[in-house]
């Protein structure tokens, strides 16, 4: 169940059309300083000297054939009268080492003879070929520097190197005001005081009141804090500047804080307005290595919460930032004058999925028959995108079966989508499996509903979803609940294992579909032990601590090794006490699960109220069990 959320995230998106040429131009620039090297090496070497004897220099000079002579630290270069009588292009000059090393003496002697001598300024092209190869070794590095950062998908740009262009997203107006958040009233209640202030900073200031810098929007994915964000920018009439925490992070170390400066910056020229940090755990996670931080989070880290320190809030700059995971976050953020509110998003209730639904629905053409009550009470679980999207689903859907309104049926179709993937047109069962799957669903759907407490079934199918369900029953709670007694918490057990009771029941056999629900099973069993104190064996121990509240719930072991192993024998004793009883309870209706089965063997789909209809029919045909064996007894 992890329906699309980023569908509906209208978040700008960099073009990344581009991309490849980015390669090709530090690439021809590259080859073009090659080719020039080349040739200026040719050059060099054409005009170069060729080589003699030092006897051959001393037998030119005493037979006062030199024509000019160029005396260097090492070396002696020279022309002899024969050659420079000859056109320049075809003059040869010579060179040789000049052993004694005194020049002077050399220089004086020749100048006697009335040799012209001369002394050079640049002594050696050696030295003009070292810059030269320096500085083409630095343009390449430089060049791979570019190519490297815009493949780490920073900004950099040609001659920018190292200012970084910070994917900042300002919005001048959002156009997103509370009207379109649903639900959430006590978020918004929360955030009405920082439109105030930047509605008016004098009325706080004037009072002496310190003015609010940062909120942290605390919620699962999905459950619209961006969207809170933007809706009190919206309110305020302030522009919108967000970013994700995950863009600070960068290849380079120092890149991050100063995409940060950046930030603020910008912010700071327009202010009033609204920073919105996403996803601030990628930044702003502890620096004790518990969670796994690195020097370049943490720079960007200390940058931050200068930043915040630092800017002036009587201008009216306020940092709201998004997280689903405040637990990891650095204790610095959270100190007041920083991110010192917490503002919770929670997960929509019944009313609020239902008002969702309502902002959604705006804009779409409903026919008459549709209930949106109806999609609320099933999408339980559903945060504000999931429904968001399944609206979207549902308005294609009536647009594929050429039709100019959405009905409930779309509506209700969509909620497979959403909920459990795409209708798989293209698996196909064998008579067997499919037989396995039907027993298997109507086992879940059988014991789930002759336990008097369970919640009733809205839905079982045994249509293949893209997902990898085969087939699923779906619950529909009858009202929002909070609380789960021990009993009840059982009986979900016994439902969640009556799959594989069938399967064990009917074919005895074991497949691996019930493998989820096994998982489920002992999730909830370990709960019940390590959480809910409700095992003989451990009693009100608490044996594990739950760390990501907002993001999976998952709970971490707390307890010594061999509390550890009493756990895992008070869950197993828990699961095969209610694999037992699922077994019983569906031997003891045997010939009504046959029959659901083969109904919804033929039906493929069956409705809660296509059960009940079943189950009461059986209910008038026999007496109850209990009296039964009541009367055997007696
Ligand atoms: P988050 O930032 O919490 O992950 P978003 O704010 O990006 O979630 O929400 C994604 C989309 O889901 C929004 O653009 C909106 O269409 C829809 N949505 C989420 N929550 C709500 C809500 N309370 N009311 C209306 N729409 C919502
Ligand atoms: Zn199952």
């Amino acid at each position: 169940m992890e329906p699309n959320r980023d569908n509906n995230k209208n978040k700008p998106q960099k073009p990344e059309g581009n991309k490849p040429k980015g390669y090709l131009t530090p690439l021809m620039i590259a080859l073009v300083l090659v080719l020039v090297f080349s040739w200026v090496m040719n050059t060099v070497k054409k005009s170069q000297y060729t080589e003699t004897r030092w006897d051959q220099f001393v037998e030119a000079k005493d037979s006062n054939q030199l024509a000019e002579v160029e005396i260097q630290s090492d070396r002696v270069l020279y022309m002899t009268k024969e050659e420079a009588e000859k056109e320049p292009s075809q003059q040869k000059a010579c060179f040789t080492g000049l052993p004694s090393g005194d020049r002077m003496a050399l220089a004086d002697e020749l100048a006697a003879m009335g040799v012209e001598v001369k002394q050079p300024i640049v002594e050696d092209n050696s030295m003009i070929m070292m810059i030269l190869s320096y500085a083409i070794m630095i343009g390449a590095m430089y060049l791979l520097m570019t190519m490297l950062t815009r493949r780490m998908g920073g900004d950099g740009m040609m001659g920018g190197f190292g200012k970084s262009k910070a994917k900042v997203y300002m919005e001048k107006q959002t156009g997103v005001t509370f009207k379109d958040v649903a639900g959430q009233d006590e978020a918004k209640e929360s955030l009405q005081e920082i439109i105030d202030f930047l509605h008016n900073p004098q009325k706080y200031t004037a009072i002496g009141a310190k003015l609010p810098k940062g909120a942290l929007l605390v919620g699962s994915p999905g459950t619209g804090k961006t969207l809170l964000a933007k809706a009190v920018a919206g309110e305020a009439d302030v522009p919108f500047f967000s970013i994700s925490g995950s863009d600070f992070v960068e290849m380079f170390v120092g890149m991050g804080a100063s995409r940060v400066r950046d930030l603020f910056q910008q912010a700071a020229k327009v202010a009033p307005c609204i920073i919105f940090i996403d996803e601030i755990d990628a930044v702003g996670r502890s620096r004790d290595t518990r969670y796994g931080g690195n020097s370049e989070q943490e720079q960007t880290l200390n940058q931050l919460l200068a930043e915040i320190d630092g800017f002036d809030s009587t201008k009216g700059i306020v940092c709201l930032a998004a997280t689903n995971r405040p637990e990891i976050l650095d204790k610095a953020l959270l100190r007041p004058g920083r991110f010192d509110r917490r503002i919770v998003v929670d997960n929509p209730n019944f009313q609020g999925r239902l008002d969702t639904l309502k902002v959604h629905t705006r804009k779409i053409k409903l026919s008459e028959d549709v209930d949106l009550k109806k999609i609320a009470h099933a999408t339980a679980g559903c945060v504000g995108a999931d429904l968001a999207n399944l609206v979207n689903e549902a308005a294609l859907r009536a647009v594929r079966m050429g039709r100019k309104f959405v009905n409930q049926e779309d509506l209700m179709a969509s909620i497979d989508t959403v909920v459990a993937g795409a209708e798989k047109k293209n698996t196909v069962l064998t008579e067997t499996e499919k037989r396995l799957v039907a027993y298997h669903e109507v086992g879940h759907a059988l014991v789930s509903t002759l336990e008097k407490k369970s919640m009733p079934v809205s839905k079982i199918t045994i249509v293949p979803h893209t997902e990898g369900a085969l087939g699923y029953t779906m619950y529909l709670p009858e009202e929002e609940k909070y609380l789960s007694t021990k009993d009840e918490l059982l009986s979900q057990v016994r439902g969640i294992l009556g799959g594989r009771a069938a399967e064990q029941v009917v074919f005895n056999v074991q497949t691996n579909g019930a493998s989820n629900d096994i998982q489920k099973a002992t999730a909830l069993a370990r709960h019940m032990v390590s959480l809910y104190g409700m095992s003989d064996e451990l009693g009100l121990m608490a044996t594990a601590s739950v760390h990501s509240q907002y993001l999976d719930g998952q709970a971490h072991q707390d307890c010594s090794q061999e509390t550890a192993f009493k756990v895992d024998m008070a869950v197993q004793k828990i699961l095969n006490q209610c694999y037992e009883d699922a077994k019983g309870i569906l031997m003891n209706n045997r010939a009504l699960l046959d029959e659901i089965s083969e109904f919804l063997l033929v039906k493929e789909t069956i409705t809660g109220d296509e059960l009940m209809a079943f189950v009461n029919a059986d209910k008038n045909k026999l007496p109850a069990p209990e009296s039964e064996q009541e009367a055997a007894e007696e």
